[in-house]
């Protein structure tokens, strides 16, 4: 064994979830849940000093603040990603994150403003807020997430600014015009569907039904015109039908994503849809991922296909062997433009580039201007 003494940690949502069970697993050092991380380093000293084994897992008490964890150590990719909010409240049937996670809680928009400013002094241009429920982020002091994106717009060196996965029923008008009014927010909305169908989306005590999904990403083209919607689905959960099902896949069409996600229903343990009736066969929901992926494949391919022929900036992320520069444009489509020079990296350089036509995954373009 290369390293005999090293100290094994086992943390997360399992332990934090099922203490009783993670405990049981004696190849790990040190057991921690998802509260109190910060003080893992700590834990990692103790054990080493008598090599004990080290239980750690407190329950999440209502009303507890964000913990936040400050990065002093940035990797070199372009893009940071920024946890501001952490929790839920929300108990979807299928989820064990209110149990995993604790409930609803927001960083500081203080300590956001601090957190971002260091990260443009270490050079990245690209910032994407995160949380479990991001759209909940600010509301038990009064802000919301279109707030902590204008702090990160007001900090120099930020060309860019993207919103993590978010929850539909809390995308007010209001956020999303002050989300407009910010030159470097990056249109991209991923927006949790998780099914096309009512009946499905009560059983798993989603809060909206897919009409309001609908009228939503209606809204949100209007006010963000070059916008793009990705989402999560999940097939094959308990009760679902074969016509449950072929709603929800005519829906993810109706909406024209540029990305989807597809899941199969998979149980948690203690959760309301692990007990319920009906439970759908393992075969079933394969073929269900398969047409559904299908459904997706045929969305993305035509929503690249009507990027052809439109100019955007791109911010250059990596380049692949000697042939392709690779980006995102800010509905977060891939962009791949030649290398005219194997030696020249276009890394984190923001370039605009003119689309001459797509594949089944990415667009292919030329720089407007010659010298680049
Ligand atoms: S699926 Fe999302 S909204 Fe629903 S309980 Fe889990 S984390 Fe909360």
């Amino acid at each position: 064994m290369r390293y005999s003494d090293a100290v094994i940690a086992l943390t997360g949502c399992y332990p934090q979830a099922s203490p009783d069970e993670a405990a049981k697993l004696t190849d790990a050092d040190i057991i921690a849940g998802t509260k109190d991380r910060s003080g893992i380093p700590a834990l990692v000293e103790e054990c080493l000093a008598d090599r004990h084994r080290i239980v750690s897992i407190s329950p999440y008490i209502k009303g507890e603040p964000f913990e936040p964890i400050v990065c002093s150590r940035f990797d070199d990719n372009t893009r940071a990603f920024v946890k501001i909010q952490d929790g839920c409240d929300q108990f979807c049937s299928y989820c064990m994150i209110p149990f995993a996670r604790g409930r609803c809680r927001s960083k500081p928009i203080e300590i956001v403003r601090r957190e971002i400013a260091d990260i443009a002094a270490n050079g990245k241009k690209e910032i994407v807020l995160t949380g479990i429920n991001l759209a909940f982020y600010g509301r038990e002091f009064g802000y919301d997430m279109a707030d902590a994106a204008k702090v990160c717009s007001e900090t120099e060196g930020i060309e860019r600014i993207r919103l993590g996965s978010l929850e539909p029923e809390m995308m007010s008008e209001d956020m999303l015009m002050r989300l407009a009014a910010i030159p470097q927010f990056c249109p991209q909305f991923h927006l949790s569907l998780q099914s096309g169908c009512d009946r499905t989306l009560r059983a798993m005590n989603r809060k909206y039904t897919a009409e309001e999904y609908y009228q939503l990403t209606e809204r949100i083209r209007r006010i963000f015109p070059d916008c793009s919607f990705t989402t999560d689905v999940m097939v094959g959960f308990p009760q679902e039908t074969d016509e449950d099902f072929a709603e929800s896949a005519a829906f993810v069409k109706k909406i024209g994503f540029a990305k989807v996600h597809v899941f199969r229903y998979s149980r948690r343990h203690g959760t309301r849809a692990d007990k319920m009736d009906g439970q759908v066969p393992e075969n079933v929901k394969t073929v269900r991922w398969q047409k559904m992926t299908a459904a997706a494949g045929e969305c993305r391919e035509k929503y690249l296909a009507s990027l052809v022929g439109k100019t955007v900036p791109v911010l250059f992320e990596r380049e692949n062997s000697t042939e392709f520069h690779h980006g995102y444009a800010p509905d977060y489509t891939l962009i791949k433009i030649s290398r005219k020079n194997p030696e020249k990296s276009l890394r984190n350089r923001i370039i605009s580039v003119i689309i001459e036509s797509s594949s089944s995954d990415d667009c292919f373009g030329r720089p407007e201007h010659l010298s680049y």
